[in-house]
């Protein structure tokens, strides 16, 4: 098994011969902050140099902000680097761990690669079953997954039921918060995971420059956890891990609070704009927390997949890549992007609908 990545624009060139928007990915529609823009081409004529204090610079600057003294932090090559690292630090081989579906695959193969156990735990209408993931614990569990705000689905897990869950699980059981979206989320029950950190509760926070800050080329995420845990990744990294011009980069990125604002604010319009229109359509859409929105109850799924991407758009079919039948999602664009998306959606299924009425009246 592998991690089954969305489609690039180049992709889609070469398999159709046309150019296309790309809603797949989770990307940041808006480009990279221009601040880390700047930061990189100023780096660029240094790259025959190793790193030096780039990564305490950041790592300085992330702690700050967050509230939490830097030896809880490790810099990784993208968040998913420090949730791979995570898991081969404390699984081993007949360690279990709790994963809700549908899921962000990165923690089934670190899982795998591990060879610890799996016990998975069904949604209940596309949100987490807080109580079902607490009954899933066992004494060999290690790790539960969160993942707030989720991807694909776009909810999100409310601060009350992040402290149940955390409430009802020993220290013995680390609990990673996934939050590489947690920048988009603007509702006020959203939790503070940092604040379990700071408790002393065995609690990974992973976050990343990829999605908001619009760096997902340069590969920097961070994590923030207990000092053992987090001495432990830093340790096994090998030496100038992730690149200066990177980690120059990502920190440039992380002072732009004004493209930040920008972006959330981009986001939190244009979400809501595309909710309306597909709830408009009749397709029933998941109310998101995230910078992507997802479309439940389809069927032929693969059809609409094709009818888009003939239509030079690429979305998200979430079977392959989340074990997700049924369902697309889509990344919240720049408002061209959304109306070629929207206008070819509306078509794929008006001709699906028209096809599914015709077959009904043979
Ligand atoms: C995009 C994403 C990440 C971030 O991956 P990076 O390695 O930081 O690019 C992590 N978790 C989830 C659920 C994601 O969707």
């Amino acid at each position: 098994m592998s991690y089954v990545a969305g489609k690039s624009v180049e992709e889609l060139e070469r398999e159709l011969g046309i150019s296309g928007v790309k809603l797949g990915s989770n990307e940041n529609p808006l480009g990279p902050s221009p601040t880390a823009v700047h930061a990189l081409r100023e780096a660029a004529s240094s790259m025959n140099r190793y790193p030096g204090v780039e990564m305490d610079d950041l790592r300085a600057d992330l702690a700050t902000a967050v509230g939490v003294p830097v030896e809880h932090i490790v810099v990784g090559c993208g968040s998913c680097d420090v949730l791979v690292a995570a898991a081969a630090a404390v699984l081993e081989p007949g360690s279990r761990v709790v994963i809700s579906r549908p899921h962000f695959k990165m923690y089934e193969l670190s899982a795998l690669h591990a060879e610890a156990e799996i016990d998975w735990v069904d949604s209940v209408d596309y949100a987490y079953d807080i109580d079902a993931m607490i009954a899933a614990v066992r004494e060999e569990t290690r790790i539960v997954y969160v993942t707030n705000p989720n991807n694909p689905t776009g909810l999100a897990v409310s601060a009350a039921d992040l402290a149940r869950l955390l409430e009802s699980v020993s220290d013995s059981v680390l609990v990673v918060v996934d939050e590489a979206y947690m920048e988009f989320a603007d509702t006020p029950e959203f939790p503070d995971a940092v604040a379990a950190v700071r408790d002393g509760r065995n609690v990974l926070v992973t976050r990343t420059f990829s999605k908001v800050y619009g760096l997902a080329g340069l590969r920097v995420g961070y994590g923030i956890g207990p000092v053992p845990l987090v001495d432990k990744l830093r340790r096994l990294q090998p030496p100038f891990h992730v690149g200066r011009q990177a980690l120059l980069a990502a920190r440039a990125a992380f002072h732009d609070t004004e493209f930040l604002a920008r972006s959330r604010e981009h986001n939190a319009s244009a979400r809501a704009e595309l909710q309306r229109r597909l709830a408009a359509l009749g397709v029933r859409v998941l109310p998101s927390q995230s910078n992507h929105v997802l479309i439940v109850g389809l069927d032929d799924v693969e059809v609409i997949e094709r009818g888009l991407l003939e239509r030079g758009v690429i979305a998200r079919p979430t079977e392959a890549s989340f074990g997700l039948p049924g369902c697309v999602r889509v990344t919240v664009g720049v408002a061209s992007e959304n109306e070629c998306f929207l206008q070819a959606f509306e078509e794929v299924i008006t001709e699906l609908r028209t096809r599914q009425a015709e077959g009904r009246a043979q």
